[in-house]
């Protein structure tokens, strides 16, 4: 039987309906909207793509975004004078900061200087150091998006092997880190560039969780018959967008499998937009 689709553009739906309603009734008792801040240095066609979508959803949802477009020659401290600006304005929720940053910027050190309270993507060493030890601020919003299609498709986590290959700051890390948690309870391996027969493992996963950045890296025949495929990558290969999966043959040999467009990709929006509203309502102290 070819495995089921796992529908992140649906689920996704459901999330933004659900931020939009809360938005509206925020609103409505406290007049405090929801604001989002992001910053867009230089002119990179995929970022422009990004943070595009990433407005439109604010606005779909009541929220407020505001973008500060910077030019390429942006220096360290331009950036992170606009930083400070943000962090000190108390219209603004959440930060976010478009990556990649050209070049000659520092990338840590200006992700660093964003208040963590409103690190929406969660990006902060704090809100790392926080999800790690299990008591959430902000969860990044990639795994935290493939945590909710894992729930909301209920499958099954505890004492199951979960296999992530990548393992970045913003995707491998954080998603490996998720899974091991108590209450979720996934056995957990993280695979990488230098991991040794890698097909051989990723046979072993019940959940395999790719986030390679190489076009259908994962092969039908490094999968275990009835696992669950998420595929996290988002490559374009000639103007269309491909996952880090082959899709039409993991079909055959998954139980279940995310597509590249309308997967993960929803997903991580809906979850900014969550967090957001999170960040808005923790810093007016609200529950
Ligand atoms: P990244 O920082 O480039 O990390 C890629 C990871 O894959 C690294 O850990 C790397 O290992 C590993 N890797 C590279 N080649 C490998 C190989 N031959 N065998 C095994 N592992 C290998 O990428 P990322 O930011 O995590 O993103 C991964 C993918 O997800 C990309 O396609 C990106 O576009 C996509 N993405 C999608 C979303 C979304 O919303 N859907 C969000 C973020 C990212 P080393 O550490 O050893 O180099």
């Amino acid at each position: 039987m070819p495995a089921q689709i796992i529908d992140g553009k649906a689920i996704a739906e459901t999330v933004r309906n659900q931020v939009a309603a809360e938005t509206q009734r925020l609103i409505r008792d406290t007049g405090i909207v929801p604001h989002l801040a992001a910053v867009l240095v230089g002119n990179d066609p995929a970022s422009e793509v990004y943070v595009r979508n990433k407005e439109r959803a604010c606005q779909k949802a009541g929220l407020r975004s505001t973008l500060h477009r910077l030019s390429t020659a942006t220096t360290q401290a331009d950036l992170l004078e606009l930083i400070a600006a943000l962090n000190h304005d108390m219209s603004v929720h959440g930060i976010l900061v478009q990556l990649p940053l050209p070049k000659h910027l520092d990338s840590t050190q200006i992700l660093d200087a964003i208040l963590p309270t409103k690190d929406v993507d969660a990006f902060h060493p704090e809100n790392t150091g926080l999800m790690l030890q299990g008591r959430p601020r902000f969860v990044p919003c990639t795994p935290a998006g493939v945590m909710k299609m894992l729930e909301v498709s209920k499958v099954p986590t505890a004492g199951r092997h979960a296999v992530v290959i990548g393992r970045s700051d913003i995707v491998g890390k954080p998603m490996a880190a998720l899974l091991v948690q108590k209450g979720i309870d996934a056995t957990v391996t993280i695979c990488h560039s230098r991991t040794a027969d890698i097909g051989a493992v990723c046979r072993t996963a019940d959940i395999l969780i790719a986030a390679v950045g190489i076009p259908e890296f994962v092969k039908g025949d490094m999968l275990k018959p009835g696992a669950v495929v998420i595929d996290v990558g988002i490559n374009r290969v000639n103007e269309r967008l491909v996952g880090d999966v082959d899709f039409v043959a993991a079909c055959a040999v998954a139980s279940a499998i995310t597509p590249v467009p309308g997967g993960v990709g929803p997903m991580t929006i809906a979850m900014l937009l969550l967090n957001t509203l999170k960040s808005a309502r923790m810093m007016h102290r609200l529950s």
